[in-house]
């Protein structure tokens, strides 16, 4: 699939002496994966050439994958190819100097709200960028090498982004891709010991949750985690972000979100909005966000708009629910 625009990309990575790789704000394992993966791929097949994966942002969570580069001079850009990851929009690149490099590459896997770069690899029925990226590899297979290292880097972000091969998107192609990546040799027992262990505290928050979710008349599950609930279980707001996961098993809550007050000064409020069986997608898109059918993001700014975006959701399932037969 798509085997035109894989050449094109392939060949413009041979062009360029220097490749500056770029992802998403607010990180996360695919986004790390695929952008580890591809510098790793790209680092072993040309050793020669410099590869560069600059991100101030971090997450505890995917400590365990390794630092990124240091940042280097603005100049450095300016001959550079730039490949940006899993992003949909330019407003979401984390490293703003993607826009001093002499040319741009997309490929993506979200639904496409924005078109940038010379070439755009898009496909959004992929579960995971980590699963293009394998892909890509596998495609030129006779040319480019690839390690355990880079797998273990890849393997995680197609994980994570299917919800351990779970959602929607996960296809037969999924499982050939990660079948890939296992044969070149993935420790799978540390990667999920690594990524899923929870600590007892946060167990005692979980519980929280439990106590204080809510639903609304037709099934939107929700929880609001505000400052104090955050301060009093001494979470980060990664930590207190990923609680949405909790909530996704109602039957009969075939949509389900959590909010997350960021606690900066505009006092924007983080929305996480999942779903399954209905799409939720055009939600987000209302509220400065998108993402994919069944997993987007958004960001409100008052009580209100948290309402209003609760009935926008309520409604959108309560009309899915009459018109369908086969939810749970
Ligand atoms: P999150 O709940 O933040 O993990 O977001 C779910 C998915 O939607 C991820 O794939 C995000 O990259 C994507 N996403 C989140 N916020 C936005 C946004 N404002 N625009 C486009 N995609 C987003």
């Amino acid at each position: 699939m798509n085997r035109e625009v894989k050449e094109q990309i392939l060949q413009k990575i041979k062009e360029y002496d220097r490749i500056m790789i770029f992802r998403h704000v607010r990180n996360d394992g695919d986004c790390v994966g695929a952008t580890k993966g591809l510098k790793r791929i790209i680092q072993l097949t040309w050793p020669e050439k410099e590869v560069y994966l600059i991100d101030k942002d971090t997450s505890a969570y995917l400590a365990f994958l390794g630092p990124e580069d240091e940042p280097v001079e603005d100049a450095l850009y300016a001959d550079a190819l730039g490949i940006v990851l899993d992003t949909a929009s330019e407003a979401r690149i984390s490293n703003k100097n993607y826009k001093l490099c002499r040319e741009l590459i997309k490929i993506d896997h979200h639904i496409p709200l924005e078109g940038y770069g010379s070439i755009q690899w898009v496909e959004e029925d992929r579960s995971s960028a980590c699963e293009m990226v394998v892909d890509f590899y596998s495609t030129f297979r006779d040319e480019l090498k690839i390690d355990s290292e880079a797998a273990t880097y890849l393997y995680t972000g197609m994980v994570t982004d299917s919800g351990r091969f779970k959602y929607d998107g996960v296809t037969g192609d999924t499982l050939r891709n990660a079948a890939v990546l296992l044969d070149i040799g993935v420790d799978t027992q540390m990667l999920f010991a690594r990524l899923y262990l929870e600590a007892y505290g946060y167990l005692k928050f979980k519980a929280h949750i439990y106590d204080r979710m809510q639903i609304t008349e037709n099934g939107v599950a929700y929880i609001y985690i505000d400052r104090a609930m955050q301060e009093e279980f001494s979470l980060s707001l990664e930590q207190a972000s990923a609680c949405v996961g909790c909530l996704d098993s109602i039957r009969g809550s075939i949509c389900w979100m959590a909010f997350i007050e960021n606690g900066d000064e505009a006092g924007s409020i983080r929305v996480r909005l999942r779903s399954r069986f209905v799409h939720i997608n055009s939600v987000a898109e209302k509220y400065r966000g998108g993402g994919h059918a069944c997993a987007s993001g958004a960001t409100v700014y008052s009580q209100e708009e948290v309402q209003s975006l609760l009935a926008d959701a309520d409604a959108l399932v309560k009309e899915y629910k009459e018109t369908h037969e086969d939810w749970l």
